[in-house]
């Protein structure tokens, strides 16, 4: 199983920018637009992923709203599979399938096409994220990938914040590409 070299995740972290206090006080919003701007770090992250992923035999990449979608369809591309959107509620034009999660105040949804992954039952889907916090959209995301008649044989993050513990409350194999403590 592909991991990433020292050097690379130094390449990574280097690239990606740490926001305080957004979108409010106490949160340190890891900015990814600062990686996505830098070719190199672009580069080292998707070769990464393609290295990793091409052994999966992969029928679908899901990648979560929005940032979810710029990750899962480059990486959609380079193995010659299909790009599935899982977006928040009221954004999909045709009939699908919902699933709400919690936040600290609330709740949210998220939605996948009914058809999103054709005729074929059990397709192999990995789903992909910026990062994971608490884990609640993405295990949203991994119900909807089930519900549909998909598998989802893997979460993929490109960071993870550790202390949130998140990947112990998963039933899928979770991956993240950083870890931060
Ligand atoms: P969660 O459902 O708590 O795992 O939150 C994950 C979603 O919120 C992802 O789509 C992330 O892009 C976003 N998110 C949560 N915390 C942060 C953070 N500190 N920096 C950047 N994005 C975040």
């Amino acid at each position: 199983m592909q991991t990433i070299s020292e050097q690379d995740q130094q390449i990574l972290l280097k690239s990606i920018r740490d926001i305080p206090d957004f979108p409010k006080p106490g949160i340190i919003f890891k900015d990814i637009t600062t990686l996505l701007s830098n070719p190199k770090a672009l580069n080292t992250l998707m070769t990464h992923l393609e290295e990793r992923y091409k052994a999966y035999d992969l029928d679908y990449i899901a990648g979560i709203d929005a940032r979810g979608f710029i990750f899962g369809s480059i990486l959609a591309d380079r193995l010659k599979v299909g790009f599935v959107p899982v977006r928040k509620k009221g954004k999909l034009p045709y009939t699908t399938v919902a699933e709400k999660y919690a936040l600290e105040y609330g709740f949210d949804e998220v939605e996948i096409h009914i058809d999103a992954f054709g005729e074929t039952e059990g397709a192999k889907v990995l789903l992909i994220d910026d990062l994971i916090a608490t884990g609640g959209t993405a295990k949203a995301a991994a119900n909807l990938i089930d519900r549909v008649g998909a598998k989802c044989v893997e979460a993929c993050f490109i960071m993870e914040l550790d202390f949130l513990k998140a990947r112990d409350t998963f039933k899928t194999p979770v991956y993240s590409v950083l870890h931060i403590d």
